[in-house]
């Protein structure tokens, strides 16, 4: 199995964060007040990119070979910066993470069941739970739009001319 990137996004890339663990990537969300020293530092134990939009992260002498710089502009751009970069597959391990918390999802148990919505139940579509925080996951109508997402940027990786990623 091969080994998939993990990720910790800076505090301006909240949805970029939320849609790489929709695909199934360990991405962690700095949280106001950390210092780019520390996030840096994290990265490096915990063998982590740190993914900013933020030039003076790249002055940091820890940030060489750990910082990635994105390029300005929506999120479908950052999302094609990113996956050419690492060959992202946005769709093979997608929908096994919790969004909230990035915990990896496991099968749902009798309580979680119990908590689900009537309508989540479908005996073709097993659900989810997470083990952290305990949501329930279920294919609603925003696992429909995030999903869409996923497969357009899946099925753009084909088209050539993606944004540059600057490595630090
Ligand atoms: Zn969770």
């Amino acid at each position: 199995m091969t080994v998939l990137p993990g990720f910790l996004c800076d505090e301006m890339l909240g949805r970029l964060c939320r849609y790489l663990r929709a695909a199934g990537y360990d991405a962690l969300l700095a949280n106001g007040g950390r210092s780019d020293a520390e996030l840096l530092r994290q990265c490096r134990e915990e063998g982590r990119y740190f993914l900013t939009q933020d030039h003076l992260a790249q002055e940091h002498k820890a940030a060489r070979g750990v910082a990635l710089l994105l390029p300005q502009g929506d999120l479908d751009r950052l999302a094609a910066a990113l996956g050419a970069h690492f060959r992202l597959d946005w769709l093979s391990h997608a929908f096994t993470r919790c969004l909230e918390d990035n915990t990896p999802l496991v099968a749902a148990d009798a309580a979680a069941l119990a908590r689900a919505p009537a309508d989540a139940l479908r005996p073709d579509e097993p659900l989810c739970h997470c083990p952290a925080c305990g949501r329930v996951y279920w294919r609603g109508s925003h696992y429909k739009r995030m999903r869409a997402k996923l497969e357009a940027w899946q099925s753009a990786k084909r088209e050539a001319s993606a944004p540059p990623v600057t490595a630090v």
